[in-house]
């Protein structure tokens, strides 16, 4: 779906290029390889200034430039091949979705999450869930699945990451600006922008909302800063998770009842209805008043809603799930019961844990009983699930739980290099992409040449080190800071030296420091002359996170730590514009989560697919994706005494006797031919098993395709009340 071309955005381009504009302002550009190179083409320099942004791109550069490009008849084949590829967005025809059920042609699924990662200019993700909702809608535009997203604008974003000179992370507070991203406000047909209203303390909100288009999905972003709502209504969705529980609280209201009203609002009615985490649980209460509304009773208005619900659980940890205590419901959103004709019993009790304090309502319970198909994201994360919630459904053992898995997947054509992608159009053909599935033909890969593949290697790892130290540099110039600091961004890291990627959120479960347990060990194994190892880390802590900041400062002290040498790196601000050059720029990517806290990780699937094996406890998707030939697995601690003595030992022994020999044992061209070994392996299971496209595909034959033809009520539902 391409956007008008004359969008003000983008006041001026010459007439055979004016087609830049639509793609500039439809989100697909970035995985399309060839509009990339394109933007970068018009002007390097600009592109890379701008955080890779191809709407200020066009705005800023010279319109001689621009002139000049329009004249090329080299740039004008590139472009117009650019062009071919977006009109083939404007239908579904041909894809997957479409080719094997034309039969639902006009079906729609709304997918509702509280993040949505696309592009650092729209800022509104924190970390994996909201990568991952991203990949989703990446995904279901590749495939034809119809889809539409809703979530939340968050104007002031995620904060961008600082840390001052004690390694404590500062976070800075800053607005981006919707107008130099595809985003465009919706209007109503007289020009409004308050689409629906919602109730919150008895006061009435106005929501407006946003459209941004990726690809063929359109993404909903709803928002109230509208001038009909008073100064603190405004900032209920201006920042993520931040505010504390009560703004949590009315923003998660806002997504779910305001969700809907929206897409009711714009005539949009979806068939089946996605609640992506917790978050968005009220999405589906709104829709059983809806049934009411309309007539039916309230045990038929809840199997209707459940026969078109999906919901997905996404973390085994208890602090993850959001729970609110019945006196703050009540507060909040009691004037919903006055006049919806749900009763208060009813309302807390579709929240309720049948173990845990009555009186307090539980955002994952409610997408429990009110859907029809539930899931986590990772094999080993579904067996957890259907543990931890088996008291939904009493009498029933664990495995009977009616809790499925679909493991998380990464979109290829955002996380795989292009160089890589070149590689494998040189060695399989250029019709690889679509015949990966395929073990037999994908298999193809483990016989790619040795030589091309450790090149391609090698200069996606000199982009990394050349990122870096132009990161670094710019560092020095804006904030003059000390020169040790220098060192902490990565100055004295080596290419030829082996690297470790780590890079997390500094939760406390993902042990970025197990490391540094014993330093003395590591001191010897990073600073061996002969086969030395650098790491480098990234991530954030959450604003709240008192503990994970003193994580994230604790591992900070290391980069500063003379006997390191300088051969550890802390990556700040990571986010969508850092993230690829990293899991495509090291040789080693490092997991270490305690099991069972992890319930599927992605990062790691994005470094295997640019051939980068990892090292991981066998928790999250790696207890499935670990073959042996692949990377390297901790023994399983559960159960020992310490587990996290147990898994630090562990770790020095493998990378000491193992990982690092076989990395530094090369032949006489000096390439490593075994390491390549677990190149390759990790290359063929993240693109055989670990892509969005296979998730989506499950997601549709799984979740979608019943929910289409089901109107039954599927699984046993659990208990109410
Ligand atoms: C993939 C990704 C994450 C999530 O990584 P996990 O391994 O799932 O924790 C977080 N942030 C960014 C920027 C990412 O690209």
């Amino acid at each position: 779906m391409l956007m008008n071309a004359d969008s003000s955005k983008i006041p001026y381009l010459p007439e055979p290029i004016q087609g830049l504009a639509g793609i500039a302002l439809n989100f697909s550009w970035r995985w399309n390889r060839y509009a990339r190179e394109l933007f970068w083409e018009i002007d390097p320099i600009l592109y890379h200034l701008s955080g890779r942004n191809p709407i200020e791109v066009l705005r800023r550069v010279e319109p001689s430039r621009l002139a000049a490009c329009a004249r090329d008849p080299e740039f004008l084949h590139r472009y117009r091949r650019v062009l071919d590829t977006a009109a083939l967005e404007e239908t579904s025809e041909g894809t997957w979705f479409v080719s094997k059920y034309p039969e639902l042609q006009g079906k729609l699924i709304a997918y509702f999450c509280a993040e949505f990662g696309i592009h650092k200019s729209v800022p509104i993700y924190s970390g994996g869930l909201g990568v991952l909702a991203g990949d989703h809608c990446k995904a279901a535009s590749d495939l034809g699945v119809p889809l539409v997203g809703v979530g939340l604008l968050y104007l002031k974003g995620y904060f961008d990451q600082y840390l001052n000179s004690d390694g404590w992370q500062v976070d800075n507070e800053g607005q981006f600006d919707p107008f130099i991203t595809p985003l465009e406000p919706i209007l109503t047909p007289g020009d409004e922008r308050s689409l629906a209203k919602v109730t919150l303390y008895g006061r009435t909100i106005h929501v407006g909302a946003w459209k941004m288009v990726v690809g063929r999905t359109t993404i909903i972003l709803l928002d109230s800063n509208l001038p009909e709502n008073q100064p603190e209504d405004r900032d209920l969705t201006q920042k993520l998770y931040q505010g504390g529980h009560e703004n949590r609280l009315c923003q998660e209201w806002i997504l779910g009842v305001g969700g809907v009203r929206v897409l009711r609002a714009m005539d949009i009615h979806p068939d089946i209805w996605h609640a992506n985490e917790g978050h968005a649980g009220f999405m589906m209460v709104e829709r059983v008043r809806e049934y009411l509304e309309q007539g039916l009773a309230l045990e038929e208005a809840v199997a209707r809603v459940r026969a078109t619900g999906a919901f997905t659980t996404h973390t085994p940890v208890p602090a993850g799930h959001d729970t609110f205590s019945s006196e703050q419901v009540e507060h909040t959103l009691g004037h919903y019961w006055e006049i919806s004709g749900i009763d208060r019993e009813t309302f807390l009790a579709f929240g309720r844990h049948p173990e845990i304090d009555h009186e307090t309502f539980h955002m994952t319970a409610c997408g429990m009983h009110l859907s029809r198909y539930v899931n986590g994201v990772s094999e080993k994360h579904g067996v957890v699930t259907r543990e931890n919630w088996s008291k939904l459904w009493p009498g029933k053992k664990a495995k009977d739980v009616p809790i499925f898995h679909i493991t998380n997947g990464v979109h290829l054509s955002s996380w795989m290099a292009w160089r890589v992608m070149d590689l494998l159009d040189d060695h399989l053909g250029p019709g690889w992409a679509e015949r990966m599935h395929e073990r037999a033909f994908w298999e193809g890969v483990l016989n790619m040449d040795d030589h091309a593949l450790w090149d391609t290697h090698e200069q996606l790892k000199g982009h990394l080190q050349s990122f870096i130290r132009e990161k670094a540099r710019k560092q020095w110039r804006e904030k003059t800071e000390e020169a040790m600091d220098l060192v902490a961004a990565g100055t004295l890291l080596n290419q030829q030296t082996l690297t470790i990627g780590f890079a997390r959120r500094f939760a406390t479960y993902k042990r970025s420091d197990l490391i540094f347990r014993d330093a003395e060990r590591l001191l010897k194994l990073l600073t061996n002359p002969w086969r030395p190892v650098q790491i480098i880390f990234a991530g954030k802590a959450h604003p709240a996170d008192e503990e994970g900041k003193r994580m994230l400062q604790r591992v900070y002290s290391y980069t500063r730590d003379p006997r390191f040498e300088g051969r550890i790196a802390f990556l700040q601000d990571y986010d969508l514009n850092s993230a690829d050059r990293l899991l495509q720029g090291v040789d080693l990517w490092l997991n270490l989560p305690r099991i069972p806290m992890e319930a599927s990780g992605t990062s790691g699937m994005k470094a295997a697919l640019n051939a980068i094996p990892q090292v991981s406890t066998l928790d999250g998707w790696w207890a499935e994706g670990y073959t042996g030939m692949n990377g390297w697995a901790l023994p399983v601690s559960t159960g020992h005494p310490d587990p996290d003595a147990a898994d630090a030992e562990a770790l020095y022994t493998l990378l000491e006797r193992e990982v690092v020999p076989l990395f530094y044992e090369r032949d006489r061209d000096g390439v490593p031919r075994g390491w390549l070994v677990s190149m390759k392996h990790a290359l063929l299971e993240a693109g055989l098993r670990f892509t969005a496209a296979r998730m989506v595909r499950e997601y549709t034959e799984r979740a979608y395709i019943p929910c289409f033809e089901g109107g039954t009520d599927g699984d046993e539902p659990p208990s109410i009340g």
